[in-house]
Parts: structure tokens; C-alpha cells; sequence
């Protein structure tokens, strides 16, 4: 038995400044809000039957065959969405030093937390929260920290914690072993085994999340070179940040993390690995194909593989509110009788079907209903097919889309929802009775990690040039914080130095 007592915590959630509204606690309680035993029953959960699920049991797993006692700082997760209501974070930050307080002294602390979060009066929550918790263990207890690779990494968060490590792939199916990767640093640090020295470059550019992923070139390459370094034994962890570009902070960069033993190699491969991604940003390009021309792709699709219309800008994991009734408004305008697929966010739409029930037809307006400014609602005349209490099974667990509809317009079938979850999975459409293999067009309103699911489906993928608040378009987007030195705002040198190496 290894005796350590490390806390365990984090909130987790991305924000998109230009999404409409705000995130409130309800938003968290209907996604993760778990704090004392009942944490550790989550965490616990995940390792015991749905392994992979989320990267706090990924922390756990490695704390618990530590043989650590592990004590629950609190975890909560929010759908990607609008900026976080100040009192949310606050009472987090409030409930996480009170746990600490009571558990003192402790031996170390893991946080797992998105990174790209934003609340009402602060443009770096992570950052308060690592602050909080070091100015209560003191400098000599390690704190490390997993994040997304789409994080803002501040200036703080890397000042007042040991490590950091970010999600290496993208699509995100690293997760789990982000998770791993933070306790196992902790653990390490704690047995004397490593001495890790964290070097950290900043690198003023944003990119479209839809315009690359690692799992293809040039980002591939560049994150096999990181790789390359871990197993020379030249560095301990690394992390190549592209901040998620719908943030609108003071101070966010996207940036470079290396971890190493040896302060001085972490320092120049982190240089390296930052002009890597610099060099490659014009590479970074969105090909947008209009919603018009797909459908009419579509509409000849007869090859058994649908043909993906990806509607990225209304995505859920950037934080959109998925209510653009855009692709319903041109199938319309079109008369299009393609046979295609599709979901919308909508709730007063589900309440007409519900009261309408199955078999009748709906006339109202669809779409727009929160993203007002964005969008205009389409009057439709609809068929409801079925209806749903919308908890449905997805990813090895279940997804509250809340009340739910299926309804039928022109030969598209859509699926309602009342709450706007991730929906890049053909399972979201099994589960609620339609298999997208047996249609000519799907839309699927996700940025890039859909490809990890639709990818061995069909290799007919349209990002489109749909509008919404994730859209590629950054130069369109009313930024007020992110320089405009930055890339793509304005282009030239850059000379990537280590700003902090500690
Ligand atoms: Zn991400």
C-alpha cells in the first residue's frame, strides 16, 4: 500500500463566446454534478463497466492501483455551450477550498477540466480553480492537470501547476488516457520517480476546429514528432494546443506544454514543436461545399454510403445551440425529395408534435429558437412519427436529449430534441429508430470528432457552409478580445519563445 491522500476534482466545460445566453448549474446537473462519495461512485463506475467513458476515471483508475486514498474534490460537466454563469463557478471554487481545507494535509491533487472555459467575470475559471487550490496545499504539493487539446493554457494555469497534459488526438478518443496521463505525473512526482520541468510556448493563432485533425496531415506528422521524443526518453509527456477558436479571452493563446526531466531539452523541443504548428497554419483550411450543392450530391447518391452534409457551425461540442434550421429551409426552397436525415434542437416544436401526438401533422415554425440573430425560423408542415422521452443509450451510457420528436417532412425524417447533446454518432439516430446506412444525405452538427464514428461508414463527408456560431469563418466572428496580431487576423513572423520553465 502506498500511502498518499491526492484530491481528485475538476470542472469540465467548453464555452463559445458567441453562443447565445448563459450556462446555468442546471445545464451540469443534467450532464455531471457529482461531489463527495458519490463522485468516487462515478469514477469508480467508469473503470468498473464502461471503461473509456471520461477522463476523470481515467485519473482514478491510475490513483486507485496507486494504492492513494482518493479524496473527491467535485466533478461537473456541462454540454459545450454559452459563457458559465458566474455563481456556477464561484460555488465550484468555493466547495472545491472548503474540501481541500478539511483534507489538509494532502500529498498531491489531480484536476481534470476542458480548459476553454469562460464565466460572466472570468476569461480563465481553470486558472482560478488551480490557483485556489494551490494558494491552500502550499507550493510543495503537485497539482497536475489534464485538459482538452482545444484548452486555453494560461499563463496561471501553467504558473501554479506541476504538469499539464492535453488530449493528444482529435478526433478525442484519448480521453480516458488524458486522464491516466495527469495521475500518472502525480504519482510519479510522489514515488520520486520523475522530476518533471514543464516548458511553455505561447503561439498567437486560432483555427477552425473543422480544419484538421491529428489523425491526418500535416497535424499527424507533428504530433508523431512529439510522440518520437516521449519514447527517445527525451521528454515525459507533451502537448500541442490549438485553442478552440470560438473563445474570446484575454490572454488565450493556443500554445505548446512540454514535460521533461531535463529543463533544457523539454525547453528546445517545445520551441520546435511550436514553429512546427505555426509553419503549418496556412495547411489548416476548412474546403466548404455549399448546403445546395450537397443536397443536389445527394439526391444522386445512390452508392449505399450516405453522404454526410456537416453542418459544423451549429455543432454541439463548439458549443452552438443545434437549432439552424438551414438545411430544412433549403430542401424546401429546392423541393428537394432527397431522402435524407437529420436532427434540430427545438423544443417548442416538440411540444406542438406531443400535443398533436403520432400519426398527425404539425404546421408551425421550426428552428431559430434560440439562436434568434443567427437564424430565421422556417414554417414547415410535418408529419410526427413518433415521440420520445429522449434518455437515450449512447457511448456505452445514456443521453437526456429531453422530450423528443421524429417527424417527416418532404423525405426527410428529423429528430427533435428539447436538449442539444453531442450528436456526431450514428447512434444518436438508431436510437431513436433510423439507421443512417439507409439514407441518401445525413447532416451531423459536430466539428471533427464525428469522423472517428462516421469515418468507417461512408467516405462521402461535405463540411458546408452553413452560418452559426461555430462557424470556420473566424475573420466573420465579432472578436473583442484575441488580438488582432493574431493568425488568421493578420500573418507574418514568428519567433516562438519559452515563456515560463519551471
Ligand atoms: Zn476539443
Amino acid at each position: 500500500m502506498f500511502d498518499i491522500r491526492i484530491l481528485l476534482g475538476g470542472l469540465h466545460q467548453e464555452v463559445n463566446s458567441f453562443a447565445p445566453g448563459r450556462t446555468t448549474v442546471a445545464e451540469y446537473k443534467r450532464k455531471q454534478f457529482h461531489f463527495g462519495q458519490d463522485m468516487i461512485d462515478l469514477a469508480a463506475n467508469f473503470v468498473r463497466c464502461n471503461e473509456g467513458a471520461d477522463g476523470i476515471g481515467g485519473s482514478y483508475r491510475v490513483l486507485h492501483e496507486a494504492g492513494a486514498e482518493i479524496i473527491p474534490g467535485g466533478f461537473m460537466s456541462a454540454q459545450p455551450g454559452s459563457i458559465i454563469e458566474q455563481s456556477v463557478v464561484d460555488d465550484y471554487i468555493e466547495q472545491l477550498k472548503k474540501v481541500t481545507r478539511e483534507n489538509l494535509p494532502l500529498d498531491g491533487v489531480v484536476l481534470f477540466m476542458h480548459g476553454a472555459a469562460q464565466s460572466e467575470k472570468s476569461d480563465d475559471p481553470e486558472g482560478d480553480i488551480v490557483v485556489a487550490v494551490r494558494e491552500i496545499v502550499g507550493e510543495d504539493v503537485p497539482i497536475t492537470v489534464g485538459l482538452d487539446l482545444h484548452a486555453n493554457v494560461s499563463e496561471r494555469m501553467v504558473r501554479n501547476a506541476n504538469t499539464i497534459s492535453l488530449y493528444q488526438r482529435y478526433p478525442h478518443i484519448d480521453v480516458w488516457e488524458t486522464g491516466e496521463r495527469a495521475a500518472r505525473l502525480c504519482v510519479g512526482i510522489l514515488k520520486g520517480e520523475i522530476a518533471p520541468k514543464m516548458a511553455y510556448v505561447q503561439i498567437p493563432m486560432i483555427v477552425a476546429a473543422s480544419s484538421y485533425t491529428t489523425e491526418t496531415e500535416p497535424f499527424r506528422s507533428l504530433m508523431a514528432k512529439g510522440h518520437e521524443y516521449v519514447k527517445e526518453g527525451k521528454l515525459l509527456d507533451f502537448s500541442v494546443c490549438q485553442m478552440q477558436p470560438w473563445l474570446d479571452v484575454e490572454g488565450g493563446y493556443s500554445s505548446v506544454v512540454t514535460i521533461a526531466e531535463d529543463a533544457e531539452i523539454g525547453a528546445e523541443i517545445a520551441k520546435e514543436l511550436a514553429v512546427g504548428l505555426w509553419d503549418m497554419r496556412h495547411e489548416f483550411r476548412t474546403d466548404l461545399t455549399s448546403v445546395d450543392e450537397v443536397i443536389r450530391i445527394a439526391e444522386k447518391n445512390d452508392s449505399g454510403k450516405p453522404v454526410i452534409l456537416n453542418d459544423f457551425a451549429d455543432s454541439s461540442n463548439a458549443g452552438s445551440a443545434g437549432d439552424s434550421p438551414e438545411v430544412i429551409e433549403r430542401v424546401l426552397a429546392l423541393e428537394s425529395d432527397v431522402k435524407g436525415l437529420m436532427y434540430i434542437n427545438d423544443a417548442p416544436f416538440v411540444a406542438a408534435c406531443r400535443e398533436a401526438g403520432v400519426g398527425n401533422t404539425v404546421k408551425a415554425n421550426i428552428g431559430a429558437t434560440i439562436s434568434s440573430k443567427l437564424y430565421t425560423p422556417v414554417p414547415v408542415e410535418a408529419q410526427v412519427k413518433s415521440l420520445f422521452d429522449g434518455v437515450v443509450p449512447f457511448h456505452g451510457t445514456f443521453v437526456d436529449f429531453g422530450p423528443s420528436a421524429v417527424v417527416k417532412i418532404r423525405n426527410m425524417i428529423i429528430v427533435v430534441t428539447t436538449q442539444h447533446r453531442y450528436n456526431g454518432d450514428p447512434c444518436l439516430y438508431r436510437a431513436f429508430g433510423y439507421d443512417p446506412c439507409n439514407f441518401q444525405m445525413v447532416v451531423v452538427k459536430a466539428c471533427t470528432s464525428f469522423r472517428a464514428f462516421y469515418g468507417p461508414l461512408t467516405d462521402l463527408i461535405y463540411p458546408s457552409s452553413t452560418k452559426g456560431a461555430a462557424t470556420s469563418d473566424l475573420l466573420s466572428l465579432p472578436f473583442e478580445k484575441i488580438p488582432q496580431s493574431f493568425y488568421p487576423f493578420s500573418d507574418g513572423e514568428y519567433k516562438a519563445e519559452v515563456l515560463i520553465t519551471k
